[in-house]
This record gives C-alpha cells, sequence and structure tokens, in this order.
C-alpha cells in the first residue's frame, strides 16, 4: 500500500486526537470507579457486535496490525474467514460478529484501537438527553450495581448503600459526536467513511 504524504499527515494529527481523546476518557472512567468492573479478559464487549469503525481508523489499526508477529495475524485472518463464512449463510438485516482481532480474550491491536472500543463501558448521553447505560450493566457488570435495571434509572437506593461521593454520570462519547465535525475541525482531520469493521475487508 502506498501512502502518501498527506495520509501520513492526517495519521498524524489523529494520533493526536487519540491522545486527547485517551486524556478525557482516562477522567471519565476515573470519576466512575465505583462503577466499573472492566478487567482483563473481559471482552463481552468485544463479541457480538458491529464495532463501526471509519476509514482513518480503519487504516491506524491496520498499522497495529501489521506490527504483531505472524503468528497472530495468522490467527486474525483465520478469524476474518470465519466471520466471512458465517456472513455469507447470514439472512438478516444486522449481522453480529465476534471482533477478529480479539485473540484469547485480549485485543491484539490495543494501542490501535478504534474509537468505539475506547468508550466500551462508560455511560453515553444521548441526543435525547437521557443516559444509556452500557450493555453489560445488564449483565451483572458496568453500573449495575446503581441502575434500576427495569426502569433504567439511577437508583437512588443503590447510590445511597454505596456511600460514595462519585456520582453515576453519562459523558458526550457517542461515536457519532467523537467521529463527528468539531472534532474533524480542531484536530484537522477526515474520519472519512465509517462502515462495520468487519466490511473493510471485504
Ligand atoms: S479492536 Fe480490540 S478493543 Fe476493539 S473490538 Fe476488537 S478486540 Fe475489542
Ligand atoms: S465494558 Fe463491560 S464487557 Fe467490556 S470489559 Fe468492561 S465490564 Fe467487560
Amino acid at each position: 500500500m502506498i501512502v502518501t504524504d498527506e495520509q501520513s499527515i492526517m495519521l498524524g494529527n489523529y494520533v493526536a486526537y487519540l491522545d486527547f481523546l485517551n486524556q478525557k476518557l482516562l477522567k471519565f472512567f476515573d470519576s466512575q470507579k465505583p462503577y466499573i468492573f472492566c478487567k482483563q479478559g473481559c471482552a463481552r464487549c468485544c463479541k457480538n457486535a458491529q464495532f463501526p469503525y471509519s476509514a482513518i481508523e480503519f487504516r491506524y489499526l491496520l498499522n497495529g496490525a501489521l506490527q504483531l508477529d505472524k503468528c497472530t495475524q495468522k490467527k486474525i485472518e483465520i478469524n476474518i474467514k470465519n466471520i466471512f463464512d458465517k456472513k455469507k449463510k447470514y439472512s438478516g438485516k444486522k449481522f453480529l460478529y465476534d471482533c477478529p482481532f480479539l485473540i484469547d480474550d485480549c485485543c491484539s491491536v490495543y494501542n490501535y484501537r478504534g474509537v468505539i472500543c475506547r468508550t466500551f463501558g462508560l455511560m453515553t448521553n444521548t441526543e435525547n438527553q437521557k443516559i444509556k447505560a452500557p450493555f453489560c450493566a445488564f449483565q451483572g457488570l458496568n453500573y449495575s450495581n446503581v441502575l434500576n435495571l427495569r426502569k433504567k434509572t439511577i437508583s437512588v437506593r443503590k447510590f445511597k448503600k454505596l456511600q460514595t461521593d462519585l456520582e453515576p454520570l453519562g459523558f458526550n462519547i457517542s461515536y457519532k459526536y467523537l467521529t463527528g465535525e468539531d472534532y474533524e475541525e480542531a484536530f484537522n482531520l477526515k474520519f472519512g467513511e465509517s462502515k462495520p469493521l468487519i466490511e473493510w475487508f471485504e
């Protein structure tokens, strides 16, 4: 693949954007410690989903994959092939799959992972001024200790029981917002077309 000067400047700007995003998310996760149950080996958020990736995210992810050892690269190739085999037989509207970069329940391209992957686990502010809990709240993980899962609201009773000063909060971390015009302008970059990760391999 030939990389033009313009593409390499853009990737540099994307790395600066990721640094900024990481710092921001680090603070968010820190402020939500009582509600976060993420730990190494818990890879549920890397399974059974679509994983939207824009062109620039995908290019950066590939840079990471190219640096992996041959054995890991082979495993990823096999995963991709298996996903395509499954996809061929699928006739529904929304094809879900386990991320091909997930190897033994660990992300093989962690430092190169996309925007959506970095936000897994936090609560998101939605456009209609509601808060969306991560899916794993409904599996006894993040925020399950403070949410009323039936009503999908914060439970005052549970919050009181935790005796913490750290409020459970939603953040402006929707994929659409974090890869939108404001960030493109601020970091002088273009995210480009966005589609499910697996479709970039078609
Ligand atoms: S790139 Fe890594 S973090 Fe993102 S879904 Fe795949 S395995 Fe998970
Ligand atoms: S976000 Fe949820 S599913 Fe993902 S690692 Fe954290 S606890 Fe596990």
